[in-house]
Parts: C-alpha cells; structure tokens; sequence
C-alpha cells in the first residue's frame, strides 16, 4: 500500500501568521480592472477583422475555406459573383456573407490559417460584452476595416491604445511546416493601415536580430529574454547580486504602486519599440 503520511506542515497555527505579515511588504499582484489593464501580449488573438488592399478592395474571395476549417463552426460564408462593374475583390467572386459569432469562436486562428488571401486576421481586443445575441454575431460590414485599415470600433468593445497594433500583420514564426528555411521570412502582407511588419524570429538557432528585428518583441515579456539579451550585470555572480538587491527594492514597504507604474511604462515601451509596421507613405 502508498505511504500516505502527509507531508511535515510547515504552515502550522505561527507560520499562518508569519506568512501574513510577510505578504503585508510585498506589491500586491491584484490590479483593479478595467481601469488598470496590462499590455496586450505582441500575437495575442483577439476579435478578428476582414482586411483590404491598400485600393479599397477587399481581400475575402468568399471562398469557405475559413468557415470549412472552423472547429466551433462559428463562421457563416456565402461568396458571390463579382459584379463586372464595381467588383468587390480582385477575385471572381467575393465574400457576399461574412458573420462570426463571437459566442462560440474560441479564437483559435485556424481560420487565418486557412485563409489563402490573408484577408482574415485577428486584432488583440478580447475586451467586449454583449446584451443580445445579434450584437455578439459580427456581420461583414462590422468586420471590415475602415478605409484607414484599422478596425472599426463597436460600441460594447473595449478599445486601448495598442489593442489594434500589428491587426493585419498577424504572421507565423516559421513556415507551416516548420522549415528553418523560411525562419526570418516575412509571410504576411499587411499593406493598408500599417504597412508591411517586419518578420519575426525563427525557432532554430540563435535568432537573427538584424534580419528579424525581433529583440524588442522578446523585451515585452522578461522570460523570452535570452543570455545574450542581458546586460552585463545581470549576469554570473554580478547578476545574483542586482537580482538581490533589486528585489529588496521591490519588496520594500509602499513599493506597489511604484513598481506597478515603472512595468507599465517599460511595457509600453517595448510595445512601441516593437511596432515596426509601418504606416501609408
Ligand atoms: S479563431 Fe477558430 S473558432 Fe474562431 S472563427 Fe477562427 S477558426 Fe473559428
Ligand atoms: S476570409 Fe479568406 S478563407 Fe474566408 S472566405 Fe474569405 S478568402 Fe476565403
């Protein structure tokens, strides 16, 4: 039979109390949302947009491939003929229907995937609620970018500065079937509202910065940081003695907000610095 002692109880009737009182120092890791958000993450999948070539035209063919490949079967797609006067795409035929309902989607991406004309991508708003069902059905008309290229805003969404960057340059790391070849390869055209972005790392090897630009996506989050990234105090015995002391800084009494402020400030910063789409000349 398993020994089923329980572990030895460190957290007895004191030690309860002494956790307390060490919690008591510490920053609070709590914010009070919605009026404090953290950053979005740089590929974070949010609600997604219909995007348009830089002459207006829009980019969905109606071809279904998206709505075929939707595990939640929350896409609804009927294409059309295009009108030889006024097409709606450089296509035979476009996107006559267009409906997602943001009530089953679970915003997997297998519909940018699939998309062979990158006219589906995903913005990084998760932030939106509903009171009726019809509102939570986007129809093509609410998921078309503006003539700007930038998502159209809704009234029940939650929109933040930085929520829309990098909309319609939504891109993988690597070819889809992870040839290193491809590492370093731009592989989406977001022309309209934001230009083209440059690509991301690849996932073999030492990344390529100069040819990727990707240091400053990896500075949003601290654990993407590698070796090479960290200054030369951060490192070996010089590195456990900045480490040390900074979280003696960190834990000092009253140092919540403070430390709350300066993340959200270097976060936005390394947000900006890792915009490199660039916009309309
Ligand atoms: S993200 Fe996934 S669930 Fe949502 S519409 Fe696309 S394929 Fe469907
Ligand atoms: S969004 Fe893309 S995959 Fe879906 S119908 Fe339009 S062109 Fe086809």
């Amino acid at each position: 039979m398993d020994d089923v002692t329980p572990p030895r109880q460190r957290q007895n009737f004191f030690g309860g109390f002494k956790l307390t009182l060490e919690h008591l120092g510490r920053p609070a890791v709590t914010r009070q949302y919605p009026e404090e958000k953290r950053p979005k993450q740089p590929r974070q999948h949010g609600r997604h947009v219909l995007n348009r070539y830089e002459d207006g035209m829009e980019k969905c063919i109606g071809c279904e491939l998206c709505a075929g490949v939707c595990p939640a079967k929350c896409i609804y797609v009927r294409g059309l003929d295009n009108p030889p006067d006024h097409p709606h795409s450089p296509g035979e035929r476009y996107g006559y229907v267009y409906e997602i309902n943001f009530l089953r989607c679970i915003h997997c991406d297998l519909c940018v995937e699939a998309c062979p004309t990158e006219a589906i991508t995903e913005s990084k708003l998760m932030e939106f609620s509903f009171t009726n069902r019809s509102d939570a059905i986007y129809t093509k008309e609410q998921l078309l970018v503006g003539d700007d290229g930038r998502p159209q805003h809704m009234p029940w969404e939650d929109w933040r500065p930085g929520d829309d960057l990098h909309t319609s340059g939504w891109m993988r790391a690597t070819a889809p079937a992870g040839n290193a070849s491809f590492e370093g390869e731009v592989q989406w055209s977001g022309e309209l509202g934001y230009g083209q972005r440059a690509p991301e790392a690849g996932q073999s090897g030492p990344p390529n910065d100069a040819a990727t630009g990707n240091k400053p996506l990896r500075q949003t989050l601290e654990r993407h940081l590698i070796p090479s990234d960290m200054p030369a105090n951060q490192r070996g015995v010089r590195g456990i003695v900045t480490r040390g002391l900074e979280k003696a800084r960190r834990f000092a009494p009253g140092a919540s907000r403070r430390n709350h402020t300066a993340r959200d400030e270097a976060y936005d910063q390394a947000i900006k610095d890792a915009d490199t789409e660039q916009g309309p000349s």
